[in-house]
C-alpha cells in the first residue's frame, strides 16, 4: 500500500516536496522478519534509491527464489534503468532479466522506417521525428542522412511543435513520425484535435503507434519463447491502467507486476515476481499505485479512442500482431500522411545480421548478436536497438 502527498516548502527546501510514504504488503516479501525490516516509511523520491532497502529486498529475494528464472521487462525505460543501476548484477545468477518489445523504436517494423524516409523525399514536406528516430537506418538511408542531402528533416520534442511549425508554414506539408505505445498516443491524438479544430489542414502523421497487451500475447504464443513472468511497464499502464492486462493475464496465467523505475520500485516487483513463482499462484499486481490505477487515464483513453481505431500492425522481430497497432478513423482521414502522398510502403527486410527480432522476444542478448561491438556500435548503429536510448544494445553497450 502507498500513499503520496505533496508537503508545502520547509525551511532549506527549494521546492513543495512529494513525500511517499510507501507501506510493504507482508504477503510480498514473503516472511514477518523482512518485512518488520522493510516495512519502513519512504519519505522522499530519493529514497527508492536507498541502497539499505535495496540490499534487504535483494536478500529477500535469494531468501525466496528457488527454479531459475526468466522474467521480461517491457518498456525501454526499464531496460535503461534496470542496466543503470546494474540490477541484474545483484541478483542470483539464475534470474535472467530479458528485455522486451518496448523500446518504441526498436519495435517500429522496416517499413515504416522506409515510409517516413520517403516522406521526408517528398518535395515541400518538412518531416518532424522525435530525435531517436533519426539514426535508425532504413533499407536505404536514415532520416539523419535525408537530411544531410538537404532534405527537411526536424526533431520535435512533441507532436504539438508539428502543429505549430504547421501552421508557421502554411505553404509546406509538415508530417509528424508517430510512433510509440499508449504513454505517447493520447499527445498525438490531442495534436490531431488541435490540428483539426484551428482548421490546420497541412498537417498530417504516419501512424506506426503500438498497443501493448496485444504483444504480450503474441510472445506468449511465440514457439521457443520462453518467460516466467512480466514486469510490466510503468508510463504505459498510468494510462491503460491494471485493467487492460486482465484479458492477456487471463488466458495465459502468467506471473506479472507492473513496476516503476527506481532501484527500489524494479527490485520490489522482481520480489513480487519471485514470490508468485515459489508459490505457484500467478496474479496480475501493482507494484507501482502510487501512479498506476485500476482504471488509468480516462481522459487520455477517451481522445485516443476518439481519434485512433485499432488495427494490425507488424512489430520488428515478431511481425504481424493482430489488432496490435493503432490507425486514424475515418473523420480523421484527412490526418493520414499516406492519403496525401503517393507512397508505396512495401515491406522490407531487416537488416542482414540484426538480432533486434530475436532480442526483443528474448530470444537472445545483445552480445548473442554476431555484429554486437564489431560491425554494430553506437557511433555505426546497424540496427534500431542500438539506436535507441531506450535499446536493449545500446543499454548493454553502454552499461554492461
Ligand atoms: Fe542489431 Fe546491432 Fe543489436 Fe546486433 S548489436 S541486434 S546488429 S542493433
Amino acid at each position: 500500500m502507498a500513499w503520496f502527498l505533496f508537503c508545502p516548502k520547509k525551511n532549506g527546501d527549494t521546492g513543495p516536496r512529494l513525500e511517499f510514504i510507501l507501506v510493504f504488503h507482508p504477503g510480498w516479501l514473503g516472511s514477518d522478519t523482512v518485512n518488520r525490516e522493510i516495512n519502513m516509511a519512504l519519505k522522499y523520491v530519493q529514497e527508492y534509491r536507498d541502497g539499505d532497502l535495496a540490499r534487504q529486498l535483494i536478500a529477500a529475494i535469494e531468501r525466496i527464489h528457488g527454479k531459475e528464472l526468466r522474467l521480461m521487462e517491457v518498456c525501454g525505460t526499464h531496460t535503461m534503468s534496470i542496466f543503470r543501476h546494474g540490477i541484474p548484477s545483484v541478483l542470483p545468477d539464475t534470474i535472467k532479466l530479458l528485455t522486451g518489445p518496448g523500446c518504441p523504436v526498436c519495435v517500429t517494423s522496416q517499413r515504416d522506417i522506409d515510409t517516413f524516409v520517403a516522406l521526408a523525399m517528398e518535395p515541400g514536406v518538412i518531416l518532424t521525428t522525435f530525435g531517436d528516430l533519426m539514426r535508425v537506418p532504413g533499407t536505404h538511408a536514415s532520416l539523419q542522412q535525408e537530411k544531410a542531402q538537404g532534405r527537411d528533416v526536424r526533431v520535435v520534442y512533441s507532436a504539438f511543435d508539428a502543429v505549430k511549425l504547421a501552421a508557421e508554414n502554411p505553404q509546406q506539408q509538415v508530417v509528424f513520425c508517430a510512433v510509440g505505445f499508449e504513454t505517447t498516443t493520447p499527445t498525438v491524438a490531442a495534436s490531431i484535435l488541435a490540428a483539426k479544430q484551428q482548421g490546420i489542414t497541412n498537417f498530417s502523421i504516419h501512424c506506426a503507434h503500438k498497443l501493448t497487451p496485444p504483444a504480450l500475447a503474441a510472445l506468449m504464443e511465440t514457439p521457443g519463447v520462453d518467460i516466467d513472468g512480466f514486469l510490466l511497464p510503468g508510463h504505459v499502464s498510468v494510462i491503460t491502467g491494471t485493467s487492460a492486462y486482465i484479458p492477456v493475464f487471463d488466458q495465459y496465467r502468467i506471473p506479472a507486476v507492473i513496476a516503476g523505475f527506481e532501484p527500489v520500485d524494479i527490485l520490489k516487483a522482481i520480489l513480487m515476481l519471485v514470490k508468485q513463482n515459489a508459490s505457484g499462484v500467478p496474479a496480475l499486481e501493482n507494484a507501482y499505485p502510487r501512479a498506476v490505477s485500476d482504471q488509468g487515464n480516462p481522459k487520455a483513453l477517451a481522445i485516443m479512442d476518439q481519434v485512433f481505431e485499432t488495427a494490425d500492425t507488424v512489430w520488428r522481430g515478431i511481425g504481424m500482431i493482430p489488432a496490435s497497432g493503432l490507425v486514424l478513423r475515418p473523420d480523421f482521414a484527412s490526418f493520414n500522411a499516406l492519403e496525401k502522398f503517393d507512397i508505396q510502403a512495401c515491406d522490407a527486410p531487416e537488416p542482414a545480421g540484426c538480432a533486434c527480432g530475436e532480442i526483443l522476444m528474448g530470444l537472445k542478448t545483445p552480445d548473442q548478436c554476431k555484429l554486437y561491438k564489431k560491425r554494430c556500435t553506437p557511433m555505426h548503429p546497424v540496427g534500431p536497438c542500438m539506436v535507441s536510448s531506450e535499446g536493449a544494445c545500446a543499454a548493454f553497450y553502454r552499461y554492461n
